[in-house]
């Protein structure tokens, strides 16, 4: 199941902020999955967003810190804007693209209806006539959307095995212009030939759309491993009001990056021996690279626990 290939990984992070103990863990993971399948791995940063993206160094630094590695230069999508551009004009031509006009309230209250689906655009722009589309775009800024064929698609995921998500007409650019991230993340990969996708399983449900989408531009779809997320004290998805959850604040808290390293080995079952004392100020720490480089060695997917990991209970400990 995990043979060795010439293929790629990738972490792609939005830069909104320094990384917490969940994203980090997630980046070990895509790293391990890739190392130890001899891919490549790339470094990639999410800021079409440009409302919510701030400076990526502090993110940089910490994944560096951990004793992770890319090849190449770190690629920044907002750098890189013509691979989208040209991307759409190959749907463009191909009839697969229309306005749309709708604001989120219109798209709302068409799935509250009968037959509507939540969570799923309705088509409701979809066979606008020529003047209709002219006079709507009088009074706003269409966003673009995908004409897609088919409402399922199964993708096969190594953790989660098979499994089929519904595909709507997806958003490729906003209204304000810029690019929607299924569509960028789909280009990107297929650029930068990553064929394994690593991230947090709250991605599971784009990754149907994005195979389709990967497709109707003639790549094939990469396989997928959808990582459980870190959960709080409370049960819910970790966010930085839990306290100490970032590498800067956990180490003012007396934890030194090996000892998070180490506990993120813990989680991930994997068969390392964590020193325990990395913890202790007499005791000079192992490196992290040290311990992420014997945390490869010995990496085991099938040893993954499916469950979310709370870390609360391991950052007491
Ligand atoms: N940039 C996305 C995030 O930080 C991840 C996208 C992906 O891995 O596909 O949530």
């Amino acid at each position: 199941m995990f043979a060795h290939s010439a293929g790629c990984g990738r972490y792609a992070p939005s830069p909104s902020g320094d990384l917490h103990i969940g994203n980090l863990r997630t980046a070990v993971l895509a790293w391990l999955f890739a190392r130890s399948t001899a891919r490549r791995f790339v470094l990639r940063v999410e800021d079409l967003d440009r409302q919510r993206a701030r400076d990526p160094q502090s993110q940089i630094d910490d994944l560096r810190s951990l004793g992770l590695d890319w090849d190449g230069p770190i690629s920044v999508q907002s750098e890189h804007l013509d691979r989208f551009d040209d991307a759409l004009a190959d749907l463009q031509r191909r009839g697969l693209v229309y306005e749309c006009f709708c604001t989120r309230r219109e798209i709302a209250e068409a799935v509250r209806a009968p037959h509507g689906i939540p969570g799923q655009y309705p088509g409701t722009c979809r066979h606008l006539s020529d003047a209709e589309r002219a006079r709507r775009r009088r009074e706003r800024p269409p966003a673009l959307r995908l004409r897609t064929g088919t409402a399922a698609e199964t993708v096969h995921d190594l953790l989660h095995g098979h499994f089929t998500g519904a595909v709507d007409d997806l958003v490729l650019r906003r209204a304000d212009g810029a690019y929607a991230y299924n569509f960028a993340v789909v280009v990107d990969d297929a650029w930068s030939g990553v064929d394994q996708v690593v991230r947090g399983d709250d991605l599971l449900a784009s990754a149907p759309r994005q195979a389709v989408l990967a497709r109707m531009l003639g790549w094939r779809p990469p396989e997928y491993a959808h990582v459980p997320l870190v959960v709080g004290a409370a049960g819910h998805r970790l966010a930085k009001r839990d306290g100490a959850v970032t590498l800067r604040q956990l180490e003012a808290a007396g934890h030194p990056t090996t000892a998070v390293l180490g506990w993120i080995a813990r989680s991930l079952g994997s068969a390392v021996d964590v020193d325990d004392a990395a913890d202790s100020p007499e005791h000079a720490p192992e490196p992290p690279v040290g311990l992420l480089r014997r945390m490869l060695e010995t990496f085991d997917p099938t040893a993954l626990p499916l469950e979310p990991w709370t870390f609360a209970t391991l950052a007491a400990q």
